[in-house]
């Protein structure tokens, strides 16, 4: 079963492709972390991204659908979740075909409802753990005990350079200029699901399991 998670920065797309890949077996295929690594890595690519995704601009279709595709052929499990991807029209187009070549299809398409203020709040607390990735929240979803991750006992947290309110403006309006036109696009196709991405953590998980079956 292959799903996108579809929603604003900071909707919890991530934490949620989180639940799933623990309890499922599935493989998130997030598109900011594939850059962020390539980043971090010092990758020709990396270079090329880096400051475009600082200003919260999207990079070009080409390079995101290169590593998905890379990715569709070299990994697997449950299913893939789409994490971040498609984020245009013509991703979402290059991913119905990537997906076909495989003999292969989309599920369903989740899209998390949360408004913006929500989201200011969100993003400018979020911190990862820098060694397994869990996502965490200074006031909303703190670790148990200060600075070091429930997960995995890590201790050195990140934060991102984009996650500042003056980033996720120039983000917001993107998703709302390039994204959101999805929204109509898989709802016309009949694969859309909304959740109300607003309610707590554990909430959103019971939706997208009762949508997932
Ligand atoms: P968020 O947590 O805000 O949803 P992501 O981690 O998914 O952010 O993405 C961070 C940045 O990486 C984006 O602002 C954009 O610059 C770039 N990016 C990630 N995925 C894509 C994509 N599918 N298309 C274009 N740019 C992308
Ligand atoms: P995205 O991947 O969509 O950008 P994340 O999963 O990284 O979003 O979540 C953004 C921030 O909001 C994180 O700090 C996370 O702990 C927090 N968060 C995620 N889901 C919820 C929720 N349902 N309610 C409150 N905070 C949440
Ligand atoms: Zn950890």
């Amino acid at each position: 079963m292959n799903i996108i998670l579809l929603g604003p920065p900071g909707a919890g797309k991530g934490t949620q492709a989180r639940h799933l890949v623990e309890t499922r077996g599935m493989v998130q295929l997030s598109t900011g972390d594939m850059l962020r690594e390539a980043k971090s890595s010092g990758t020709k690519l990396g270079q090329k991204v880096a400051a475009i995704m600082d200003t919260g601009k999207l990079v070009t279709d080409e390079i995101v659908i290169g590593l998905i595709e890379e990715k569709l052929t070299s990994e697997s499990g449950a299913g893939f979740i789409f994490d971040g991807f498609p984020r245009t029209l013509a991703q979402a187009d290059a991913l119905a075909a990537l997906l076909a070549k495989l003999g292969q299809s989309l599920h369903t398409v989740v899209e998390m409802r949360v408004d913006d203020d929500a989201l200011v709040k969100r993003i400018t607390g979020r911190f990862t753990c820098g060694d397994c990735g869990e996502v965490y929240h200074d006031d909303i979803n703190p670790t148990a005990k200060a600075g070091i991750c429930d997960k995995c006992g890590g201790t050195e947290m990140t934060r991102r350079g984009d996650d500042n309110e003056v980033s996720l403006r120039t983000r917001l309006m993107e998703y709302y200029k390039k994204t959101s036109p999805l929204i109509g696009y898989y709802y016309a196709k009949g694969d859309l699901r909304p959740v109300n991405g607003l309610a707590d953590i554990t909430e959103v998980q019971k939706s997208i399991e009762a949508i997932l079956g």
